[in-house]
């Protein structure tokens, strides 16, 4: 190792002086002896206190434009100058800023329903946060009382000759409604495309509000701040019980009724009879600031140093859905490989040829915003991009998955080979269709959880594994280094 760096340095100064248009070869230098060793530089117990770390109460959940978020930015910053890597952000800085607005969810957020009970009677029922509701991550402050109209999918769409919102009354009210669209991928391809426009959250909160709707019970129990913000309309995420009490009574299944839906492509709204109440407590900020962290090291050929490797990941999630939203595995440890990647790759200055870009994207969460402004802002044009590393949820799991690598095969090949020689674990590629040579790199076959984690208060560090965050490390700083070589 130290023979050869002194060699480098040699030859290196030895060239300036000499022959100055000449540039090292990066290949003799870059020995299997410092490969190694940086490799093992890697450690699960630095990648597990990264996770640990961000998806502590410290910062508040990551929300992209909020200062828990910043902070976390920051951090990562301070770390990719302390291991001299180069800013490619704006002005000389590691950031790329962005507007982003944002929406905190406070405490106060309620659900209840007027259940009957008997003949006559009826109960108000109050649920339970996170078990049976969350409130809307974009919802806006403000609280809703009226009976409860199911409008099935929420969609209106007059060129396809559906409308939810046909023959019911919804003005001021609270709507029930199924998050996608009737129609599957897999088995209609092409009425899929059509549909595909009212599938997303923005269209089906906007076309409720243009109906006059003032409140939402979403079927979407997960917290999600990939949605509009509307002045005057208060959402909430809702599951079983809530959707269950809702149609009690009623003589109708909702399953039913999203079966039909699904059969006939006819609409089957209806006003429930039921009363509910809904309350949001939360505060809009639409002057937030978003930004992606970028780290660079040059390639040290002089031509082929304009091409590029990336390894990427979001750095961002949830926030506080008025609790802690740790996002320990989504996305602190694609964050966590990203920096043992980085700083092993920066002991590599001047023994790749083609460069490598780090970048941690923001607001990946709130419908992946700093990714779109990466992309309109590039620093290096994407022609020049020869492989993107995508790393995402990658904290629990026994074996590794290579996403897109069967549409990439050069791809795969490097990070198979590596895998096989260095990391030993089982590894698969899959299909994925993206639009450039990119892969994810990925861990599955870890034990089930005995609760849901996926944009719950509970994923958490708890159930992180080390040994899966340092080989994935390992893993995607030796093929990132191979395909810059
Ligand atoms: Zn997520």
């Amino acid at each position: 190792m130290r023979t050869a760096r002194v060699g480098f340095f040699a030859l290196l100064l030895f060239s300036v002086g000499l022959y100055a248009q000449e540039q090292p070869s990066p290949q003799k230098v870059l020995s299997e002896e410092a490969l190694v060793k940086a490799m093992h530089g890697i450690s699960s117990h630095t990648l597990y206190n990264y996770v640990k770390d961000l998806s502590s109460e410290k910062y508040e959940g990551r929300l992209t434009g909020t200062r828990g978020y910043d902070d976390a930015a920051q951090w990562a910053a301070d770390l990719f100058k302390l291991w001299k890597l180069a800013p490619m952000g704006e002005r000389g800085s590691y950031f790329q800023d962005f507007p982003n607005a944002y929406t905190l969810v406070l405490d106060g957020g309620e659900v209840t329903i007027h259940v009957p009970v008997g003949e006559k009677d009826t109960l108000r029922k109050p649920y339970r946060y996170e078990d049976d509701f969350y409130p809307g991550s974009t919802s806006d402050a403000g609280s809703v009382t009226s009976d409860v109209v199911y409008v099935g999918y929420g969609i209106t769409a007059p060129e396809l000759g559906y409308d939810d919102y046909n023959n019911v009354e919804v003005k001021g009210k609270i709507v029930m409604m199924e998050p996608e669209i009737p129609i599957s991928p897999d088995k209609q391809p092409e009425l899929f495309r059509k549909w595909r426009p009212y599938s997303f959250h923005d269209y089906k909160m906007k076309n409720a509000f243009a109906h006059g709707v003032a409140g939402v019970l979403y079927n979407y129990h997960i917290v999600n701040p990939n949605c509009v913000f509307i002045k005057g309309l208060v959402i909430t995420y809702v599951g079983r019980n809530v959707i269950n009490d809702v149609f009690l009574g009623t003589g109708k299944s909702r399953d039913t009724l999203v079966q039909r839906i699904r059969r006939d492509l006819v609409p089957v709204s209806f006003s429930t009879g039921r009363t509910a109440a809904i309350r949001c407590a939360t505060e809009h900020h639409p002057e937030g600031i978003g930004r992606n962290v970028l780290a660079f090291l040059e390639g040290s050929d002089p031509d082929l140093k304009n091409e590029v490797i990336i390894v990427g990941a979001h750095l961002d999630h949830l926030g506080k859905n008025h609790l802690l939203m740790p996002g320990a595995n989504d996305n602190a440890s694609g964050a966590a490989v990203l920096l043992g990647c980085a700083e092993a790759t920066a002991q590599m200055s001047g023994l790749t040829k083609r460069s490598v870009l780090f970048i941690l994207f923001g607001a990946e969460e709130q419908g992946v915003k700093g990714s779109e402004y990466y992309l309109a802002h590039q620093p290096i044009p994407n022609a020049r991009v020869k492989a993107f590393i995508n790393l995402e949820s990658i904290g629990r799991g026994e074996k590794l998955s290579v996403g897109a690598g069967k549409n990439y095969p050069q791809l795969w090949d490097v990070v198979d080979r590596n895998n096989r020689k260095y990391i030993h674990r089982p590894i698969v590629a899959d299909s994925t269709a993206n639009l450039g040579p990119t892969i994810g790199i990925g861990a599955y076959g870890a034990r089930p959880l005995p609760v849901a984690t996926y944009h719950t208060t509970r994923d958490k560090i708890d159930y992180i594994t080390p040994e899966i965050l340092e080989d994935i490390a390992r893993l995607t700083f030796l093929s990132a280094l191979e395909m810059a070589r």
